[in-house]
């Protein structure tokens, strides 16, 4: 997803105090910019943030971070900012590439990827959110008992995601190819992407992984 550029979308950023930029000054010391040492959960390529924002008026007892690349979507979520109840929920603007330097050994509890971009080129392999080459940085954060869980309507992506699974030696929890007609519907919170699939009634995939 990419809006037109907007004007002014970083110093709004820079503004924001729940809002930050690859803040590399922060790996390791997540605890202490939360204030307290909770479960972290992350979203990587959170898009508009209605997803995150829902679980972290959800959850107060866990804390979000909430990653988008581009700072013209970014400043949707932060609109969504006052919705959240709880001081459980920062967002990053970043390249999910630079991942494995904001957060340390141990870190995240849980990883998110929905509806991630497809990069449909073989040459742009290494760029999709579950190649193998972003298995192995999650590898470097997630604590041993972590997870990440993956949603997409895109059946190519999630067979290619399948399979980089096998390679990366992931175990797998969970899977379905239907998720809406599956016994794991029950406390799936949609995402904006989610809602106009479903409407459209693509089945959506959900795979729950773990090193
Ligand atoms: N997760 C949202 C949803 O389900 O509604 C948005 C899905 S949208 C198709 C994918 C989002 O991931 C876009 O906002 C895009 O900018 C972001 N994204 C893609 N690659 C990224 C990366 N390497 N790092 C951070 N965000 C990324």
């Amino acid at each position: 997803m990419r809006l037109r550029n907007i004007k002014g979308a970083r110093e709004r950023i820079a503004n924001e105090e729940k809002a930050m930029e690859t803040p590399k000054e922060y790996k390791g010391k997540w605890g202490q910019v939360f204030g307290n040492n909770n479960s972290i959960h992350i979203e990587i390529g959170m898009g508009k943030g209605a997803f995150i924002t829902q679980l972290a008026n959800e959850n107060p007892d866990i804390n979000f971070i909430g990653i988008e690349k581009y700072s013209s979507v970014l400043i949707r979520a932060i609109e969504k900012l006052p919705l959240v109840k709880n001081n459980n929920l920062f967002l990053i603007r970043m390249d999910a590439e630079e991942i494995e330097d904001i957060f340390e050994h141990n870190e995240v509890e849980r990883i998110y990827l929905n509806f991630s971009d497809p990069w449909p080129k073989e040459r742009h392999a290494k760029r999709r959110l579950t190649s193998k080459e972003f298995l192995a940085r999650y590898h470097q954060f997630l604590t041993k008992e972590g997870q990440v869980i993956f949603k997409t309507d895109n059946r190519t992506l999630f067979d290619f995601t399948l399979g980089q699974i096998a390679i990366a030696g992931w175990k797998v929890e969970s899977v379905t190819f239907d998720l809406h007609n599956s016994k794991y519907l029950e406390g799936n919170v949609m995402t904006e992407y989610e809602s106009k699939f479903v409407a459209l009634g693509n089945p959506i995939n959900r795979v729950v992984i773990y090193q």
